[in-house]
């Protein structure tokens, strides 16, 4: 979807009540507007879906609570026993995102993240064995599977009987997943001949359900989806891998030497399989950043519980300001991103057509401030915290996988600057054909170039108009100017950045990074003003206390924005790039003392 550039070519904040299900608020962002029907009002669950998932929940704690010495064998031992996961299937955890008609539990995207949320407080390994099932293995068959092939698996797959894994990695091809090379060539009798091999897929040794993407013409041809049965002729899966964390989760390559697959496994249109990998994993987002969260939610009862009762200089480390600090940051961060992932969840469900960036944001920003959160906790734990006795060694080990799996943060901020600024190129466009027709048609182009000067003046003179601030509590009015400024900020620094560079832009690759975080900031930010907007006022200490993080999120993101967005114009990017360029060709650090 595109902000439609002849509808949003001002730069009003959009009002309307219901908000358009065709419009990506943070792509808005970078054109200067605040679609505040986006994020207010925040979401909630209905009491129906309260209830449900109340019950889901403590049946989760009450399955994994008396297990956590188990999770630390597990982890050293690199696995899960079979006993555990037919637990995990006799509680339907397989089956959380499955219609009840095909026996599952049918929870929305917002349910099942706060299900992951809840089972990663446990341990990240157990969230991993069924929520790579649901969030990518069997994903594909859900939003692109035909009615005879929903038939056939979905039942199976709520139960468990099946489990089911995503395979798109391969050794060549990471990141750049356009590039794999496992082939599917057409048979005579319209079936399918599978060859390649898949590496690092989570789950591949105790999966039976695979969705695997393959070539289906030329080598540089189009790439479609295929269902593909763990006992077909043909299919091997190597040893499980031994990895940094995450270590009791099955990962390994999964191979396929001639595997014959009927014509009725085609998952999706042929040659649309690239589009479908990246819906599943745009849709799967909300299931990592919801472990996330609750990882966080786990540092931080662990290390504010130890802070309390570790003594030193006869105090409580508690009560020194840099362990406050670290606590303080860690419940900001935890805060903030259940907010980006609640409000993307929310969107997923209400049936958005296009949540890729904000998807994108919510995962790089829950992941990071996971892997914060696990570096402090462990810090404020210190030798403790360095031992295999406690939990803090394992989160950090485990939380590492966050930013690498389902989209590295660097490829995932490039996506985000790009598709924002793709659509704000539209308007720029707009602005080039009009000084083009000037001279062909000066009305319309006059017409159009006024449009466009109007949003430039709106630009620099609407701060401080009544915006989004008559949405929040007049004790954040001064937080909701901040977003409201650096959202004009952002859509003027694109501007310059789309004149300057053009559709160089795309190799600007320092530039893109600075875009992305001021709009992960302004996106994460109005997520929370939103989720603080919609409490209750009172005295209480909860209530003050979540107006304090609304305050210092937006504060601190003021800093950070500033930052970036004066580093666009004035930095030493150009120095940094030939200093890394002087070290690849030496491949070592040439300045030894002695
Ligand atoms: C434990 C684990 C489980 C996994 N599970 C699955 C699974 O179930 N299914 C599956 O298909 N895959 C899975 N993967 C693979 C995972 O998705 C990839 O590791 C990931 O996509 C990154 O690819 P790569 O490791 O090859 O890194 P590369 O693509 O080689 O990237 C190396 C570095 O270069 C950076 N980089 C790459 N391209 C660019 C660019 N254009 N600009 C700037 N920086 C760039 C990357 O961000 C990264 O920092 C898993 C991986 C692990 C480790």
């Amino acid at each position: 979807m595109t902000v439609n550039p002849a509808k949003d070519n001002h730069i009003e904040t959009t009002t309307e009540a219901e908000h358009d299900l065709n419009l990506s608020p943070a792509k808005a962002l970078f054109c200067g507007d605040i679609v505040q029907s986006c994020f207010w009002p925040f979401p909630q669950f209905t009491n129906e879906e309260k209830e449900m998932l109340g019950m889901v929940l403590d049946s989760v704690d009450r399955f994994l609570e008396d297990k956590h010495d188990d999770f630390r064998q597990w982890d050293e031992a690199g696995q899960q026993p079979e006993e555990f996961i037919q637990g995990l299937r006799e509680l339907g955890m397989f089956g959380l995102i499955i219609p009840e008609e095909h026996g599952g539990i049918g929870l929305s995207n917002a349910g099942y993240s706060r299900v992951l949320q809840q089972s990663s407080r446990h341990d990240a390994s157990v969230s991993l064995t069924f929520g790579a099932h649901s969030s990518i293995g069997m994903k594909g068959l859900l939003l692109f599977g035909t009615d005879a092939q929903k038939e056939r698996y979905l039942s199976r797959l709520a139960s468990g009987e099946m489990i089911a894994a995503f395979c798109l990695t391969e050794s060549g091809s990471g990141s750049d997943a356009a590039s794999i090379k496992t082939r599917a060539t057409k048979d005579p009798d319209g079936g399918w001949t599978l060859n390649g091999e898949k590496i690092w897929i989570t789950s591949g040794g105790i999966a039976d359900f695979y969705t695997v993407f393959a070539r289906t013409d030329s080598d540089a041809g189009k790439i479609s989806a295929f269902i593909v049965e763990r006992d077909t002729p043909g299919v091997n899966t190597g040893l499980k891998e031994d990895k940094l964390g995450i270590r009791a989760s099955s990962t390994t390559t999964v191979s396929f030497a001639d595997v014959k697959i009927p014509a009725e496994n085609l998952l999706g249109e042929e040659g649309k399989g690239f589009k479908i990998a990246m819906s599943i994993l745009n849709n799967g987002r909300t299931g990592l950043g919801g472990g996330a969260v609750g990882g966080m939610k786990t540092c931080i009862a662990l290390a504010s519980k130890q802070a309390v009762e570790r003594k030193q200089f006869g105090r409580s480390i508690a009560e020194f300001g840099l362990i406050k600090k670290k606590i303080a940051e860690m419940v900001v961060d935890c805060f903030a991103a259940e907010s980006a992932v609640r409000m993307v969840s929310h969107y997923i469900d209400s049936g958005n057509t296009d949540y890729s960036v904000e998807a994108a944001i919510s995962k790089v920003f829950a992941s990071e401030a996971m892997i914060r959160a696990a570096n402090e906790s462990l810090q404020i734990a210190a030798g403790s915290g360095f031992m295999k006795d406690f939990p803090y060694e394992r989160s950090m080990r485990d939380s590492r996988i966050l930013t690498i799996f389902e989209g590295t943060s660097e490829i995932l901020r490039l996506f985000i600057a790009l598709s924002g600024m793709k659509d704000a190129g539209v308007l720029l466009q707009e602005l080039k054909s009009a000084t083009d027709d000037i001279f062909n048609n000066p009305i319309k182009g006059f017409g159009l170039l006024s449009d466009y000067a109007g949003r430039r003046i709106t630009h620099l003179t609407s701060l401080g108009q009544n915006r989004i601030i008559g949405e929040v509590p007049e004790v954040l009015r001064d937080d909701a100017l901040v977003f409201e400024k650096y959202t004009l900020e952002l859509a003027r620094m694109t501007d310059v950045l789309l004149r300057r560079h053009g559709k160089s832009i795309v190799e600007k690759q320092f530039a893109l990074q600075r875009a992305a975080d001021v709009v992960i900031d302004l996106f994460v930010g109005l997520s929370v003003l939103s989720r603080v907007s919609a409490m209750t006022p009172d005295d209480s200490k909860q209530y003050q206390q979540a107006l304090s993080i609304a305050h210092i999120f937006s504060q601190q993101a003021k800093r950070r924005m500033n930052r970036n967005l004066r580093a666009m114009l004035r930095n030493e990017d150009e120095s940094a790039k030939s200093l890394a360029d002087y070290i690849f060709d030496k491949e070592h650090y040439p300045w030894d003392v002695l």
